[in-house]
């Protein structure tokens, strides 16, 4: 057990609170469905906003 964040580590790397995949956020919000968790806090990082991918023809 460590006493850093609630949430040690964090494969979300486009999350803004991700940083070298642990989580900065202080409090998150994660909703656990069969064996995965999903974070609810999660949220893209500013700097992609204009990565977003096109589904166009
Ligand atoms: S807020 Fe959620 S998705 Fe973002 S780094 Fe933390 S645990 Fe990962």
């Amino acid at each position: 057990m460590n006493d850093t964040t609630t949430v040690s580590r964090c494969d979300a790397t486009t999350c803004r609170f991700n940083s070298d995949m642990k989580c900065t956020a202080g409090q998150i919000e994660v909703s656990m469905s069969a064996h995965q968790a999903q974070c609810l806090t999660f949220s893209p990082a500013e700097g992609d906003q204009g990565q977003r991918p096109t589904a166009q023809q």
